[in-house]
């Protein structure tokens, strides 16, 4: 087996929107630091940057960042991170002004101007995206923007590796990661002086190209000391039955709804103040009640959008212009004239890394930033993503640099490097259970709304002992004949860690809040004002609740988003 070793002094696990940032900030900060940004896809492909919109969330000049932070106050149910929220959307102008003048466009009204034509968010105040100029390769274009930047600035990129485990010396810092190249199986060392986690999510595989969030940089950190939280809350999405689509954040503010088989805008019933221009997570639950009550399936219908709207959202290039196209030549169905079936589907999870304000975690040397760290529970503004996980993985990256500042690089352990080898190479032996059929099993335990959108003791008990027995009893027995298989093994691997404890953590949490719907415990419950952390203790796993410190913070709650709903 070949082997391959590597020095740098800033390691990032990532080249995603969070990880891309991290590594052109840091190279500003400090052009004579090495930095090396590794990524089991391809070298530098951007993540779910390059398949995605490319819509921004961002505080125009004049703005006041207090109002968004009551927004995600409210939004929230209150247990928002204010500090955090503060720290990573008050500097997004920056970021737009660096992708415009990489040549990104956005769209802006005649007068060449962009803070008149913000689209808000879920019915809230302030919060506004502002969507991407070509739409269908807007996030592909800022992909390709910040791969050159960084290129550029000299970065050293190393793609198709796969990195599985993190070494620490013997104060406890990290330093550096072994792992494997996925297409010839050779082996990988890195040592460095520090290393960011920018993995993304953990999830479930569904459609929606979340293929790559699968959670192994979540779980990796999480054995080498970090905490997660918000483990409860599950990015569920609607999504189209029949094809790929992005944009519902733009095009349900602009008039689309969700009507139900006889053709009723459902949600009016639930929710009388914002009807379908809300949350996916609230429109679901509406989905999976309208299917219990035999009033499915459910549609997005866009007929109620202005003709000049409609050819703003209207995919111009990409792959969401050939799903139109196709759509409509092959299957007769016009998206902006027809209704088209939607459907609830549990995507990822929004469980993350626990870190600081400058992206640090409780493990000296290790950072997270993008969505791989606990930013945001449960529901979600379009346009947040991209810009949260540029402004964390800034603030990571130069955060960085000033760590390793008077830092030596340490030699790994080679006693240690050679048992994770050992243990990781372990299953590539042509015989085992494929990875795919224990996702399956998975998604199986996952999937079923009970589990997953109108969640209860029960079901829940239920989904928990059958995932301590596929535990048990499957995993240990998956094979990989290839090194290109032993990367879908880790990721099973990763997805059973993220669904363990997204079934713990939605028992315990015995109220609802922010998109985790108990029907047993519908309302939210002031004694929940808590998040739940998740953190290795003596060896042990062990699940724990945090005050969220509401007095401390400059907003109190004053109302709660979940009172726009009556589930019954
Ligand atoms: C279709 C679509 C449309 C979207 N549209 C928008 C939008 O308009 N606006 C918006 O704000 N957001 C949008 N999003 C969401 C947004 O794109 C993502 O949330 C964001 O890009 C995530 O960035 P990230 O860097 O945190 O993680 P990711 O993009 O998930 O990047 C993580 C990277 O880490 C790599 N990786 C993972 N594990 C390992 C490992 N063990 N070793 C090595 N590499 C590893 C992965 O291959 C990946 O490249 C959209 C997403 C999709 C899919």
């Amino acid at each position: 087996m070949k082997e391959h070793i590597y020095e740098t002094d800033l390691l990032i696990v990532g080249s995603g929107s969070a990880g891309l940032w991290a590594a052109y900030s840091a190279k500003q900060k400090n052009k004579d630091i090495n930095v090396m940004i590794v990524d089991k896809g391809p070298e530098n492909w951007g993540g779910l940057m390059a398949c995605a919109g490319g819509d921004l969330d961002i505080v125009m000049p004049g703005e006041d960042i207090q109002d968004w932070v009551k927004d995600w106050v409210y939004y929230y149910d209150g247990l928002c991170d204010q500090e955090l929220m503060e720290t990573l959307f008050k500097d997004t102008y920056e970021i737009l002004e660096q992708y415009q003048k990489w040549g990104c466009e956005y769209l802006t009204d005649e007068n060449g101007r962009m803070d008149t034509v913000g689209v808000p968010q879920r019915g809230l105040e302030h919060i506004k995206l502002y969507v991407t100029k070509v739409k269908g390769s807007g996030g592909l274009r800022m992909a390709k923007a910040l791969a050159k930047a960084i290129k550029e600035a000299g970065v050293e990129s190393l793609g198709r590796t796969m990195l599985t485990d993190l070494l620490k010396d013997e104060t406890g810092r990290v330093i550096g990661a072994i792992g494997f190249n996925t297409i010839d199986g050779s082996f990988v060392q890195i040592k460095a002086k520090a290393v960011l986690i920018a993995t993304g999510m953990g999830g479930w595989k569904s459609s929606y190209m979340k293929n790559p969030s699968t959670g192994e940089g979540i779980a990796m950190a999480f054995r080498a000391g970090a905490e997660i939280r918000n483990m409860e809350f599950a990015r569920v999405w609607n999504v189209p039955k029949l094809f790929g689509w992005e944009g519902q954040t733009t095009l349900l503010p602009l008039g689309a709804r969700f009507v139900n088989a006889r053709g009723e805008n459902f949600m009016e019933r639930y929710s009388k103040t914002l009807g379908s221009n809300t949350d996916p997570h609230y429109s679901t639950i509406g989905m999976a009640l309208e299917m219990r009550a035999g009033r499915g399936p459910c549609y997005m219908d866009t007929s109620a959008l202005k003709p000049e709207d409609a050819a703003v959202v209207k995919p111009k290039l990409g792959w969401q212009y050939i799903n139109y196209n196709r759509l409509k030549d092959d299957c007769g169905i016009d998206f902006f004239e027809q209704k088209t079936e939607w459907m609830p589907q549990p995507l990822m999870s929004y469980g993350g890394l626990v870190a600081d304000l400058k992206g640090a975690t409780r493990v000296p040397g290790l950072y997270a930033a993008g969505r791989c760290r606990s930013i945001d529970p449960g529901v979600y503004t379009g346009g947040f993503a991209l810009a949260s996980t540029a402004t964390s993985g800034k603030i990571a990256g130069e955060s960085m640099v000033d760590y390793v500042q008077e830092l030596p690089l340490v030699e790994l352990n080679q006693a240690e490097v050679e048992q994770l080898k050992g243990k990781l190479y372990a299953p590539l032996n042509g015989t085992g259970v494929p990875a795919k059929e224990v996702l399956r099993c998975i998604q199986n335990i996952v999937y079923p709304y009970e589990v997953s959108i109108i969640k209860s003791d029960g079901a829940l008990q239920n989904a928990l002992h059958k995932m301590e027995t596929l535990k048990a009893e499957l995993l240990p027995q998956m094979g990989a004949p290839d090194a290109h298989y032993l990367m879908k093994l880790k990721e099973v691997e990763a997805i059973a860690f993220i669904t363990e404890w997204y079934i713990k953590a939605s028992l315990m949490r015995t109220e609802s809040r922010c998109g985790h719907y108990r029907e047993d415990y519908p309302d939210h419950d002031d004694n929940w004002l808590k998040w739940i952390v998740i953190g290795l203790e003596d060896g042990v796993a062990e699940a724990h609740t945090v005050d969220v410190p509401i007095e401390t913070y400059k907003h109190p709650i004053e109302r709660y988003y979940q009172d726009n709903f009556k589930f019954e």
